[in-house]
């Protein structure tokens, strides 16, 4: 958290918000979450100054477009939070890594308890110069909007397929499946192969598609693969539509300090020890290194 539908939501409040404000100043209490630069001043002589034409995403990533050719890109991780002031004396919340200013409306504020989230300034490059893009993007992906965003930010070249941005058919799912040879749940969450999927939205599509996540992503059939293709998009485009899911532990919420309502819909994640929606069957919980999954033993093969 936050995912996809999360990030969705954040980047449409701010679009609005946002759009044709220029960026007055740049605070920065922890300098990790601008690494990426030499200094936090090479980071902010980047951005203070400049109009905001517009904010898209890929993945996780919120992309800021300034008016010259830099992107600036926040990476919000698995506990970073966009926040706006609620007035002029509202008190800055604990965990507050980076303040924006804007020459009129409110700061904006990104909080992050354990600070892994980060932004970046990033620059459009050359004319000509050719920027490497993840292999699946570059033989499976639809749609040439993706595209276009890993080439203008090449740091987000290396970023596997978005399932809103890039669409893919099941057939194209398939190929990723073969190729990664982890278990499903893991290939999900993993954007070398996929972007923008948490534990949330693998166990919850998992589900619906009834395949456990811990089986390895090759052993899937041809209605297996068609299956859960169907549910990525059917439970993304639900939480889209319900504004995303407010979850324990980090209980995300939009830059208005609105929770989501997709929470009330999950029929696996968070349920441990509850009856399947289905069949009664008392959820169950697996955590390994790599992921989190909540599943029903009885409904998912
Ligand atoms: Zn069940």
């Amino acid at each position: 958290m936050p995912e996809l539908p999360e990030v969705e939501v954040v980047r449409a409040v701010l679009a609005k918000e946002l759009a044709g404000k220029k960026i007055k100043t740049v605070a920065i209490t922890n300098g990790r979450t601008v690494g990426r630069h030499k200094t936090a001043k090479d980071f902010r002589a980047k951005v203070e100054g400049r109009a905001i034409k517009s904010v898209a995403r890929l993945g996780r990533n919120l992309l800021i477009s300034l008016d010259d050719t830099t992107t600036l890109v926040i990476d919000p991780g698995p506990t970073g939070q966009l926040l706006r002031a609620q007035g002029a004396k509202d008190a800055k919340p604990k965990h507050t890594q980076v303040v924006f200013t804007f020459t009129q409306g409110p700061e904006l504020r990104l909080i992050d308890p354990n600070p892994t989230s980060e932004m970046y300034a990033s620059e459009r490059p050359a004319d000509g110069e050719v920027v490497k893009l993840n292999k699946f993007v570059d033989r499976l992906a639809l749609s040439e909007e993706g595209k276009g965003i890993r080439r203008a930010i090449p740091e987000l070249a290396p970023l596997g397929m978005d399932p809103v941005i890039d669409q893919f058919g099941w057939d194209r799912l398939g190929i990723v499946m073969q190729v990664a040879k982890e278990p499903v749940h893991a290939v999900l969450k993993d954007e070398r192969f996929l972007a923008g999927l948490g534990d949330v939205y693998a166990s919850e599509s998992l589900f619906t598609a009834g395949i456990q996540g811990h089986r390895s992503s090759e052993t899937l059939s041809s209605i297996e693969t068609r299956r859960l293709h169907r549910a990525l998009i059917e439970v993304l485009s639900e939480a889209l539509k319900t504004g995303g899911a407010t979850v324990a532990p980090e209980n995300w919420v939009d830059p208005d300090g609105k929770g989501g309502n997709y929470q009330s819909q999950l029929q696996v994640f968070g349920r441990e020890g509850d009856p399947c929606t289905q069949c009664r069957t008392p959820i169950t919980r697996v955590e390994t290194k790599e992921y989190l999954s909540f599943y029903c033993e009885r409904c998912q093969a």
